[in-house]
């Protein structure tokens, strides 16, 4: 399914006027914490609610199957819950990832179960817009262009902000910075003669 026309830089915008209050430029990574901290969200470690047992469980049967969540505990108040037993970088998009729903102002509306465990989740399309804006907001495009710039690969990125190279190999494709740097650099090399 395809993204609504306009919805990429609507995220970029978000993205970065959430540096902006951030007070961050463009270059300065920003991690999951920050975030909550400014939207007025708490982060909470799954087995604060739950044994950590039966997330050991739940990978065992269905491995990579629960990664966050958000809840309500009253309402005044929201929590994204994450697995604790997922690395840092998976974390870190993870969080990110419900985060962009709360700031797109999504509505969790099905049920999702999960042995005994019953969560809300988003459709289809609001899921889309959450991994987009999620990968937005931790690597933004002005931000990946700057690092190709400065002749940075997935791997550089990915351990200087903190994620999976695979998010930031997954961000160089999609925005197409790399193809925006080669191409300028090829009019440069041609405007020499
Ligand atoms: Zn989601």
């Amino acid at each position: 399914m395809a993204l609504r026309r306009g919805f990429k830089s609507e995220a970029e915008r978000i993205a970065k006027q959430v540096r902006a209050d951030l007070g961050l430029n463009g270059s300065q990574s920003i991690t999951p914490e920050m975030l909550a901290n400014l939207l007025g969200i708490e982060i909470w470690p799954g087995d604060e609610l739950i044994p950590r047992e039966r997330f050991i469980e739940l990978e065992q049967i269905q491995p990579g199957a629960f990664s966050a969540c958000t809840l309500r505990p009253s309402d005044d108040r929201i929590a994204v819950v994450y697995n604790p037993l997922s690395s840092h970088s998976r974390r870190t998009s993870d969080l990110a990832h419900e985060l962009a729903h709360i700031l797109l102002d999504h509505n969790l509306s099905q049920i999702v179960r999960l042995g005994d465990i019953t969560f809300l989740s988003c459709d289809q399309t609001q899921e889309e817009e959450a991994a987009w804006l999620s990968g937005c907001l931790l690597l933004p495009r002005a931000l990946l262009l700057a690092e190709v710039r400065r002749g940075s690969d997935a791997k550089t990125i990915a351990k200087r902000y903190r994620v999976s190279e695979k998010m930031a190999q997954y961000r160089l494709n999609v925005t197409g910075v790399v193809r925006q740097h080669q191409a300028s650099k090829r009019k440069r090399r041609n405007s020499r003669g």
